[in-house]
């Protein structure tokens, strides 16, 4: 018999968590405005919030740590960064900045200007938010399959190529700031991009003389689901599908605290030196100096040694079948959940959980809550608040996906925590008749209002 899978490492430092009452939590989440940011972390058992920053360093990258170089200019750390960066995405130049929404800030200050279109697969929250608070537009081209919720598709993160050849055939050239891919697609699942999807939009760009940016924050999450889903991939390295993805692009962000499993940090990547030199100005201003841009040398060190260890196959084999782990189970419990399973997060379609509550009272943000006051699970609603208003009309925007995401930190959790979290689930799905009403809106800032809103709950 093939033996299982199992994490390729043991756990050496434990950190203790405190299991609180349901009536403790009903207070606490009362106190918080009925918005599951603004809890203390210790008023949280199991953190499913995101998947960013959360992850468990090793001992080789706390030992890194130790060796950081902190000069200001020119320090070893740096360019064991550069070296790693190199090895792994192929890109020539890279900037160092403090995480990945500043990487964006300093690509989007020379790429993006008012009035642009920026298309691609369905944009993450910051990516948006740097876009539009730019005066540009984010144009959502991810194909049709990725919001059925039930529909298996290998790569539903993929981009509509029709979609995007009218957005660069209708528009010129000059207006389009770049097309940018999210790997994999966080906003539709954790769904993967495929390499040929990859390497088509990256033609399509060329062709109307536009440049290809990747976000790359679950770049090696997306290389192992084509290696298990794409032909011909089979055989080859994790290290060797993220060289070739990254083949294609101009340029890359990325949020470093996710596939790089470090705790902060984040790096964009440039194919050419032109663009490059003009982000460094950007940088110089905005995250500090080129050689270190927001990160100190420690930081930078206990990055180049993740981007190595996040690329694994084993390591991505054990994350990813935990996350198919919790998925299973919450899926034979007869739950509404998205197929197939992300690489990061469970989403769990609060329409289908909650059909009686209407979309103006957030469904998925009311299960969230459920959740959390049933077992202290927190989850994240990723539906109509995280959507936002549209910046012209200023009307709420109700994506086709209204979902509670659970994402899974890596190297944290144990499967035991996954069957808990499973059973808080199974809780509220056997009592969701008695959950008639959802929650209303009682604050809110002009822009990415998820992460401040204040809530009541309506009764
Ligand atoms: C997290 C993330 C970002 C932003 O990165 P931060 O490090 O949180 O600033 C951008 N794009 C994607 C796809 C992400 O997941």
């Amino acid at each position: 018999m093939d033996l299982p899978f199992t994490e390729p490492f043991k756990i050496k430092m434990v950190e203790n968590i405190y299991r609180s009452t349901k009536e403790e939590r009903e207070n606490w989440i009362k106190d918080a405005s009925f918005n599951l940011f603004n809890l203390k972390s210790e008023q949280v058992f199991i953190d499913l919030l995101t998947d960013s920053g959360t992850g468990a360093m090793s001992d080789k990258q706390w030992s890194a740590i130790m060796l950081g170089d902190e000069s200001y200019a020119g320090a070893s750390s740096y360019y064991k960064l550069k070296d790693a960066i190199k090895d792994i995405t192929g890109f020539n130049f890279f900037l160092p900045t403090h995480q990945g929404r500043a990487a964006e800030n300093v690509l989007f200050s020379v790429l993006v200007k008012e009035g642009d279109l920026v298309p691609g697969n369905s944009h993450f929250d910051t990516t948006k938010g740097h876009i539009e608070f730019r005066k540009a537009i984010a144009v959502d081209c991810t194909i049709d399959a990725a919001s059925d919720t039930t529909l298996w598709h290998p790569f539903k993160g993929n981009v509509d190529l029709e979609k995007l050849e009218n957005v660069l055939k209708n528009n010129p050239s000059e207006k389009i700031s770049c097309v940018i891919v999210t790997i994999t697609n966080n906003t539709a699942g954790g769904q993967p991009v495929s390499m040929s999807n990859l390497r088509e939009v990256a033609k399509l760009s060329h062709k109307y003389g536009v440049k290809f940016i990747i976000d790359s924050a679950r770049f090696a999450e997306n290389a192992y689901f084509i290696k298990l889903r794409e032909d011909g991939y089979a055989d080859k390295d994790i290290r060797d599908i993220a060289r070739e993805m990254f083949s294609y692009a101009d340029g890359m962000t990325m949020s470093s605290k996710k596939d790089a499993i470090v705790n902060m940090g984040g790096f964009i990547g440039f194919r050419e030196e032109g663009l490059f030199r003009q982000a460094s100005t950007y940088n110089i201003i905005y995250e500090g100096f080129i050689t270190y841009g927001g990160m100190s040398g420690r930081d930078m060190n206990a990055l180049a040694q993740g981007l190595y260890e996040g690329t694994e196959f084993s390591y991505l084999e054990s994350r990813i079948n935990q996350v198919g782990y919790l998925g299973t189970k919450i899926k034979v419990y007869g739950i509404p959940v998205l197929e197939p399973f992300g690489g990061h997060a469970i989403f769990i379609d609060a329409k289908k959980f909650l059909p009686d509550i209407p979309k103006e009272e957030f469904p998925a943000q009311t299960l969230a809550l459920e959740f959390y006051t049933e077992g202290g699970v927190r989850g994240v609603e990723i539906g109509a608040l995280m959507a936002d208003r549209d910046p012209v009309t200023r009307q709420n925007r109700f994506p086709d996906l209204e979902t509670v995401r659970l994402a899974l930190p890596r190297r944290v959790y144990t499967n035991n925590h996954m069957d808990y979290v499973a059973e808080v689930v199974r809780n509220v799905f056997e009592r969701k008749d008695q959950i008639k009403r959802g929650v209303k809106i009682k604050w809110e800032a002009p822009i990415m209002r998820h992460f401040t809103i204040d809530l009541e709950r309506l009764h």
